[in-house]
């Protein structure tokens, strides 16, 4: 039965061990989750299939960001990995987004393959260093209508963007949020926060949520809280 829960848990562990210790709390018919740069540069294949081999559908969040050809090979070695979701920076451009697409399409695979548009760390003042003098609000909203025209199935946003964007993209572009808070946990070093409600409410069709779930003494639990903010009415 495929999953139609919205919630993927960011593993963000610095080991196979650590993060398997994790998903093993976790229950793969509750939640996605989502596997990142250190976790899998340390473990590198491995823990994917520890994490299909107990049954979890994986975000394999590594931003790839290179020339055409070297980025659909990076797309298609995920899909191969058998991942639910693979990511790519929408700054590579249009031809760069589009050769990851074909390369799935035409090898038939269902991956999902959505873009980063403007990364939350950086502000108006970062991107005019970088000779980009638009707002990020702007240079987000550029991106996200250039990976819809390169036939990505969506972006990774703060909660914030996802109205906006559910208007300029529609409803079933996928808008994959992190920064999401419970109303019941702290914000740690995340700043522009969103509840999962306010977050699903505002257009986000995914939710990643790090550690208000992995650090919490029964992540379930929180998993569980989170389930009840989310079907409330
Ligand atoms: O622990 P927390 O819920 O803050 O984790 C959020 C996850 O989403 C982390 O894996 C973090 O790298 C990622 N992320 C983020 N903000 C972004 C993009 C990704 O927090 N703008």
């Amino acid at each position: 039965m495929p999953l139609d829960s919205p919630l993927i848990i960011a593993l963000d562990y610095p080991s196979l061990d650590t993060a398997l210790r994790m998903a093993d709390q976790l229950d793969p018919a509750r939640c996605r989750v989502k596997v990142g740069k250190e976790l899998f540069t340390r473990s590198g294949p491995e823990v994917l299939d520890a994490l299909h081999g107990r049954g979890f559908e994986v975000f394999l969040d590594l931003k790839f960001h290179d020339i055409p050809h070297t980025v659909a090979g990076a797309v298609q070695a995920a899909a191969e990995l058998g991942v639910w979701m693979v990511n790519v920076h929408a700054g590579g451009g249009r031809r760069m987004m589009a050769a990851a697409r074909e390369c799935l399409d035409a090898q038939g695979y269902a991956t999902r393959l959505i873009a980063v548009t403007v990364l939350t760390s950086m502000a108006d003042d970062d991107l005019a260093e970088v000779g980009v003098d638009a707002s990020v609000a702007d240079q987000v909203e550029r991106l996200a209508l250039l990976a819809r025209d390169s036939r990505m199935d969506g972006v990774v946003c703060s909660a914030r963007e996802s109205s906006r964007l559910r208007n300029l993209c529609g409803d079933d572009f996928l808008k994959v949020t992190p920064g999401i808070r419970p109303a019941f946990s702290a914000p740690e070093d995340q700043r522009r926060i969103m509840t999962p409600r306010e977050a699903m409410a505002s257009g986000s069709t995914h939710l990643v949520v790090g550690r208000p779930v992995t650090r919490a003494e029964d992540p379930m639990a929180v998993l569980a809280a989170i389930e009840a903010e989310l079907a409330e009415r």
